[in-house]
């Protein structure tokens, strides 16, 4: 496996691979590597020739008042991952070497960008679609790895493939969580012991949610009620939103119909959390 910290060794190795017609697969992370990462790892490495795992924490994507200094880094440890999980390639650039002296252009996207956390968190898509489409120009990846965790992220990705006719398979990997059902964060390790075991009212919210929609409940209303409640009676638990929207347009929805995204973001102390669950009409 190779640690490479440049764009121009990223994009030799891509040529090598191209010409021997190998196909690419790209998991972008911001590294602090778990377990949700690792299913992307492998999802790569089973349907790609060689892997490309990038991990850059990206300046880009967080707000002023963000965790972005403090955010979890350990390279070493995150190479190690990697390496057991069959990767080729780490890129682990310098925000210099990713954003240069001059650097001046964005990818912005319009609406889908507007709602959950792109409301709570202005900007942050604006980072997340430009250090993506970056990554995808240098990895030339085939396909693409991401969570289902980042509902939203994974809506826009595929939205912008779709819209700038990009030459890849945006593939969307499900959630994976804690024994418990906390879902699996590199956030996570901000928690306190105590805040670790108000967090699970996120996963239990989603589960109860999850259980009254297969029991037939279909009034979004209904839905964001019930969850809130659950999470209203854990005094450590502040939420930001819990949202029921279309899966594709992230726009509010009153009943659920065909494909709908039930997301919420929850504030355990000062740590923000996400959790989310689709119901797919005719599952
Ligand atoms: P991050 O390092 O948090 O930017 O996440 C990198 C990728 O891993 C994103 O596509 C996330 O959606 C995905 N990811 C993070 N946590 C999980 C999880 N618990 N289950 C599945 N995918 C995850």
């Amino acid at each position: 496996m190779q640690l490479i910290e440049t764009v121009a060794g990223v994009k030799y190795q891509v040529a090598a691979w191209k010409a021997a017609g190998l196909t690419i697969g790209l998991v972008p992370t911001m590294g602090s590597l778990h377990e949700g990462h690792e299913s992307l790892m492998d999802a790569a490495r089973a349907a790609c020739d060689k892997v490309v795992v990038s991990v850059f924490v990206n300046p880009l994507q967080f707000g002023p008042d963000e965790d972005y200094d403090n955010y979890p880094r350990d390279i070493e440890r995150d190479s190690a991952i990697c390496e057991a999980h069959g990767v080729d390639v780490v890129f682990h650039p310098t925000p210099e070497e990713m954003y240069g002296p001059n650097y001046n252009t964005y990818v912005v996207m319009e609406t889908l960008t507007d709602a959950l956390c792109g409301a709570s968190r202005p900007g942050h898509f604006r980072g997340v679609c430009t250090v993506v489409n970056k990554l995808f120009n240098i990895a030339q990846p085939d396909k693409a790895f991401f969570g289902q965790k980042d509902a939203q992220q994974l809506a826009i990705i595929k939205r912008m493939v779709a819209d700038l006719n990009m030459n890849l398979q945006v593939v969307g990997c499900p959630i994976v969580r804690e024994e418990d059902g906390l879902a699996k964060s590199s956030r996570n390790t901000y928690l306190s012991a105590e805040e670790r075991q108000a967090a699970l009212v996120l996963s239990r919210a989603i589960f109860a949610g999850e259980q009254a929609v297969r029991a037939g409940e279909r009034n979004a209303d209904a839905l964001k009620r019930l969850m809130g409640d659950i999470i209203a009676a854990e005094p450590l638990a502040r939420v930001d939103y819990i949202e029921v929207v279309d899966g594709a347009t992230m726009q509010p929805v009153e009943t659920l119909g065909s494909s709908v995204l039930t997301a919420m973001a929850v504030c355990i102390g000062s740590t923000r959390l996400i959790d989310n669950f689709i119901y797919e009409e005719g599952e």
